[in-house]
């Protein structure tokens, strides 16, 4: 680490800090990586960020400590004021945060501005609010005053992903700071600007030196070191199932409570007696940001007797949406986040080849882009690699069934239960698809839309634990129940 003042991207005319903030300084490491962008990976490199190592993890823990003995001490007004602060800041950013997002990760920049960067704000205002109007538990019990208290925990490691990192970030960042802990932010090395640019802002909101620290770099490198510090009181991960199993061992290995939103191979399930236009049309628009999104519904599960009906309308649907560059407002299909990740996508869909399942549309990589073709696939059998693995990209499976029982065996028969949606015309049927789909949450005939406040997480490896509302506020404190025998004088 050197304290040199670290260079500041010039990211399509908005300045990115590129090193860590650690105790409310911005430093640089020795080494740094690229980010590049999607739009044009060989020909737009954004930045060159610090890449941090095992000596930038120890100084962001200990400033984190450092931070947490003011920072936990603010009263949940005083923390409220400097988070209604950043919301504020980051609403009066949507453009330049839009930009970055759509620039680093690819992210279709329209809908950075008009949904993600604002809910980005949401998740800020509502843990101040939540914070504030929360009230502890009181009663009386056995002669005496029981008082239930919430004690900030300490450092929290905040693990974010590169898909929707923005917001993702904030989603995590404030119920841990509107607790009282402290964060060591670490975004993923894929898409690392927009979490500079909200770190900043929240230097400008007011938040104490320590109490937010953002450190760069990669996984195994600088998360891998920050994860195993007994310092640590709190570790809330996103990401991948096998980045899990490691962080989960680290976790365990000093006792240290986390929580893992992971994967998903949600089933999209289609009943005759839904509306099949709607349907097909949200079907299609799982291919909306090339699949990136833990969420999507990626399993199509037809009943028989509306096959041809679906996917008729389906590719027509298909067919309308313009792939194309994340920065024009007509774009529904994004590129993928990174090469790797696309040859990735392209394994998974050759092995299928290999495998004797159909590729019904698409199938292929899109010449001179990121861009993968939005493919359909009509596995052989419900074992098929694609049906079970998560893809994370434009690659949907089709499969139909004959009557309720059988779509429910086929909805529930993966290890994953992040999500899933259901089309039917029946309110019967929806209240039994909700109780009987092994998922964390169930959409019955929309999609993507959730208050704040409800839980979020997944069933099996989908994850750990439960985001959302008083949920995550539960994590992060250290719950202590006082008892004051009623025989006081003063
Ligand atoms: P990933 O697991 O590769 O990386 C996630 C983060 O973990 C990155 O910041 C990475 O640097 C870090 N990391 C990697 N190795 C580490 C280690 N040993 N110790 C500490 N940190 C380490 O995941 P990804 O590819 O960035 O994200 C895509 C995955 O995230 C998909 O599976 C997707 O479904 C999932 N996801 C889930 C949700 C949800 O809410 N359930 C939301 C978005 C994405």
């Amino acid at each position: 680490m050197t304290d040199a003042a670290p260079p500041v991207a010039d990211v399509d005319g908005v300045a990115v800090p590129t090193g860590h903030l650690i105790g409310g300084a911005w430093v640089a490491s020795p080494t740094t990586f690229e980010s590049r962008s999607p739009l044009d990976w060989d020909e737009m490199l954004l930045a060159n960020v610090a890449r941090g190592d095992e000596v930038t993890a120890d100084a962001a823990v200990a400033a984190a400590v450092q931070g947490f003995r003011v920072w936990g001490h603010y009263s949940p007004v005083e923390r409220a004021e400097v988070m209604h602060r950043l919301a504020d800041l980051i609403e009066a950013n949507n453009e330049e945060i839009a930009r970055v997002e759509c620039l680093d990760m690819g992210f279709l920049e329209e809908s950075m501005k008009l949904r993600l960067v604002g809910r980005g704000a949401a998740n800020f205002r509502l843990y101040a609010d939540l914070v504030v109007e929360h009230e502890d538990r009181r009663w009386d019990a056995k002669d005496m005053d029981n008082h239930v208290l919430r004690m900030p925990a300490g450092p929290a490691v905040v693990i974010t992903p590169w898909n929707a990192p923005f917001m993702l970030s904030t989603w995590k960042l404030a119920p841990a700071l509107a607790s009282g802990n402290t964060v060591i932010h670490k975004p993923a090395e894929w898409s690392p600007l927009t979490a500079a640019l909200l770190a900043e802002l929240a230097v400008e909101a007011g938040f104490p030196p320590g109490s937010y620290n953002l450190v760069q770099g990669i996984g195994s490198e600088i998360g891998a070191a920050l994860v195993s510090d007994a310092r640590v009181r709190r570790i809330t991960f996103t990401g991948s199932v096998p980045t899990a199993r490691v962080i989960g061992k680290a976790a365990a290995e000093n006792i240290v409570p986390f929580t893992a939103e992971l994967g998903g191979k949600n089933p999209l399930v289609v009943f005759a007696d839904a509306d099949i236009g709607a349907a097909a049309k949200k079907a299609a628009w799982q291919y909306d940001d090339s699949g990136q999104v833990c969420l999507s519904g990626t399993r199509l599960l037809v009943e028989e007797s509306v096959r041809d009906e679906f996917l008729e309308r389906f590719h027509a649907e298909t067919d309308a949406m313009v792939i194309g560059d994340s920065r024009n407002t007509d774009t529904d299909i994004a590129p993928l986040a990174h090469p790797v990740h696309r040859d990735r996508v392209d394994g998974f869909v050759q092995r299928a080849r290999d495998n004797g399942d159909v590729i019904v549309r698409g199938g292929h990589k899109m010449p001179d882009s990121l861009h993968y073709e939005p493919t359909l696939i009509e596995p052989k059998s419900n074992d098929s690699e694609v049906v079970q693995s998560e893809i994370f990209g434009p690659v949907l499976t089709f499969q139909t069934f004959a009557d309720e029982a059988e779509a429910i065996e086929l909805a529930n028969s993966t290890d994953y239960g992040l999500s899933a949606i259901v089309y039917t015309g029946s309110r019967e049927r929806a209240e039994r698809m909700g109780v009987e789909i092994r998922a964390g949450l169930v959409w019955v005939n929309t999609f993507l839309v959730r208050d704040l406040t409800a839980p979020f997480g997944g069933c099996g490896i989908s994850g750990i634990g439960r985001e959302g509302g008083e949920h995550a506020l539960d994590f992060h404190a250290d719950l202590k129940t006082v008892m004051i025998l009623d025989n006081t004088t003063s």
